[in-house]
Formats: C-alpha cells, sequence, structure tokens
C-alpha cells in the first residue's frame, strides 16, 4: 500500500499482511523468510535500527523504499484511581490523535482513534469542534495497539473502535486493520473481542454486514426520534432513524451478531422517563428487542452548553421495565477526562 500524502512515496509496511510483507522481501531480492521475520519485529513495534537477526544491507533497502509509521507517545496521563491511561500519540506528519487503556477483568482495552479528527458534526463531542484532517492508514490504527502495548507491558486483548473518527467514513482503511488485527501471524486480537462504533453510515453498514467479520458493532443512537437526532447528530438528516434500524436489523439479520446502541444521556434533551419509553418502543418495532442499549451520562464539553444527565437510573430501569436489555457504561480514569478529543484540541491550539 502506498501512501499519497507523501512527495516521495514509500511503502507503508505496517499496513501489509504477513503475505504482502513476504512478498515485498522477494521483490527486494531477499528470501521469504526474511519478510517473515520482518514482520514479526515490525508487529512489536520495532524497525530496521533494532532488527538483530536481519542483513544490514537489506535493513539499508527497507529504510529507503518503506516507512514505519509507528504512533509516538507525545503525552500521557494515567488515573489517579483505575490506572486507565491515557495517550496523545503524534504521528508521521505531526498530526496527533489519542488512545485509551483501560484494564477490565475481562483483560486489558484500547479505545482507538480511526481518524485524526471527524467531519460528522455531533453536537456534544470534542472532536467535532476541529473538523477532520485526515483518515488514520490501516498502520495507525494497528501501530496505537503496539505502541500502548509497549508502553505498559501489558497484552491488550480488546480493541474498541471508539476513539477520534468516524470508522465507516474511512472504510477500507478499517476493514484491511481488521484483518491485520486479527491476524494470527500479527497482534491474533480476536475479532470478537472487538467493538466498532459509528454515527450511522447506512452505506457502510450494509457493507459491513457482508464482509463475514465477526466484530461487534455499536451504533450511537442517543436519541428516541428525528427530530432529536438531528438536532444533536447531522447525519440523521442523510440516513433517519428508520433507516438506519433497518439496516442495523439486516446487519443482525445476516451475521447473528447482536447490535450495541449508544446512548448518551443529555439533561432535557433525551433523558426523561417518556423518551426512556419511546425509545424502547422504537427499538422493538425496527430490532424486536434483540439489542443492547448501553448507556452513557454526557461527558460535558464546555463549548458545547449541554449538560449531563441526573436521570440515568430512572432512564435505564424504565427500558428494562419495557423489556430493553440496558446498561450504563462505567466511567473509567475521570480523573484524566478519558473521553476522545480533548487533549488532540489542546495540542492542537499550542
Ligand atoms: N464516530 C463513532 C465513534 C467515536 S465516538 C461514533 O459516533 O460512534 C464514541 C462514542 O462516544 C459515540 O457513541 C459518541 O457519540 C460518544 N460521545 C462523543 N462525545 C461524547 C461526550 N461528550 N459524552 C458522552 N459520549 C460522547
Amino acid at each position: 500500500m502506498m501512501d499519497n500524502n507523501t512527495s516521495v512515496q514509500k511503502y507503508d509496511i505496517l499496513s501489509y499482511s504477513y503475505d504482502e510483507v513476504e512478498s515485498l522481501a522477494v521483490s527486494l531480492g531477499e528470501k521469504a523468510y526474511r519478510g517473515a521475520q520482518v514482520y514479526s519485529w515490525i508487529t512489536k513495534g520495532v524497525w530496521t535500527d533494532k532488527m538483530s537477526n536481519i542483513p544490514l544491507s537489506f535493513r539499508k533497502k527497507l529504510d529507503e523504499v518503506c516507512e514505519f509509521r509507528l504512533p509516538k507517545v507525545k503525552k500521557k496521563l494515567v488515573s489517579k484511581n483505575d490506572g486507565t491511561v491515557k495517550y496523545l500519540f503524534e504521528l508521521i506528519d505531526g498530526e496527533c490523535i489519542e488512545s485509551v487503556f483501560m484494564r477490565y477483568e475481562h483483560g486489558n482495552t484500547l479505545c482507538i482513534s480511526s481518524q485524526a479528527g471527524c467531519r460528522m458534526g455531533c453536537k456534544f463531542c470534542a472532536s467535532t469542534i476541529l473538523g477532520k484532517s485526515r483518515d488514520l492508514m490501516p498502520s495507525e490504527m494497528l501501530g496505537q495497539i503496539i505502541a500502548a502495548q509497549n508502553d505498559t507491558g501489558e497484552r491488550i486483548s480488546n480493541v474498541v473502535m471508539m476513539g477520534i473518527g468516524e470508522p465507516l467514513d474511512n472504510y477500507d482503511n478499517t476493514v484491511k486493520f481488521l484483518h491485520l488485527v486479527s491476524s494470527e501471524k500479527g497482534l491474533n486480537i480476536g475479532l470478537r473481542h472487538i467493538s466498532l462504533s459509528s454515527c450511522g453510515l447506512v452505506n457502510g453498514i450494509d457493507k459491513l454486514a457482508n464482509e463475514g467479520l465477526p466484530i461487534t458493532l455499536s451504533i450511537s443512537l442517543h436519541a428516541y426520534d428525528n427530530e432529536v437526532r438531528s438536532s444533536i447528530m447531522p447525519i440523521n438528516k442523510k440516513y433517519p432513524i428508520e433507516k438506519l434500524l433497518v439496516a442495523c436489523d439486516e446487519y443482525f439479520q445476516k451475521t447473528g451478531r447482536r447490535i450495541s446502541f449508544e446512548y448518551t444521556l443529555i439533561s432535557g434533551k433525551n433523558d426523561s422517563r417518556e423518551n426512556a419509553v419511546s425509545l424502547a418502543a422504537l427499538l422493538k418495532k425496527y430490532i424486536h428487542g434483540t439489542c443492547h442499549v448501553n448507556l452513557i451520562p454526557l461527558n460535558e464539553v464546555k463549548e458545547t452548553g449541554l449538560k449531563t444527565s441526573q436521570n440515568v437510573n430512572v432512564f435505564k430501569e424504565t427500558l428494562i421495565s419495557k423489556g430493553i436489555n440496558a446498561t450504563v457504561r462505567r466511567r473509567l480514569g475521570s480523573d484524566i477526562n478519558a473521553s476522545c478529543g480533548q487533549l488532540r484540541r489542546q495540542s492542537k491550539e499550542e
């Protein structure tokens, strides 16, 4: 995969699969097993200066024709409450993105970014404010995991694509990343341990349903009708709730994977008992109730003027009483403001 962003085109080697790195080695006049050795190094975050079992001549050749897009830790905040780590990573061109490392009983989870910035324009979100700079390459998504593993010294077993950016707005790179991260020859993180969160790009959901990838799809719903949803999520004007939920139901029918809906509770906007009743009716009508609702108390972003909800438990209990499976997201790293978008903005403004 060549990167078109730089004037001297170099191979973005960390976006390559095992087979592609082997072919690259052969095309550079080496035996295939050299490619296997190189693949093993790069997926550990090691570049040519430390590839001790590779001849110097081949390392020089790799330096000439390839670039190694491993993100660098630019800033790191560690929560005193629960050990959650928030990273600001710098990319090859100076763009910055964020990832969050969280420890759960079922294993370490990394929340990764899929774009530098976002153009979806959700009103409550910190990533929206500066818009999108560019898409991330597969290497830069994979690299966040490799860099966080190296920094913490701990294996990451679960990945959530819930950081900065809209993964389905960077579709091909996201799908390539999903193949890379789950490869047995690479990080070998099972697809069932990966969640992808989308604001609801129906064309992307339709395509994803046919990829045969058993990931968990999370949909950011955040509203019980079109009026409210369009007022906080501009994408709803293009793909209104009914179209979105039909696509979600088809996704479930095709993949057998239950959809998880995210619902951010915003005071006075979408958080009353009546709103919960409407949401339950909506999900029953379109999804037949076979879903999970993940309630997220709004993480306040000063510029938006939106306030967090005090009605979280009532909302949850109302959904459950109507037969909809619902939980409230545990807040990890609240002392370091672990939700995404804020560090990137600070660094851009500096
Ligand atoms: N673009 C994708 C993934 C990134 S956001 C998406 O829209 O799903 C991950 C989740 O965090 C989404 O559900 C998003 O709506 C939510 N979110 C964004 N800003 C938030 C905030 N300030 N408080 C609570 N949740 C927020």
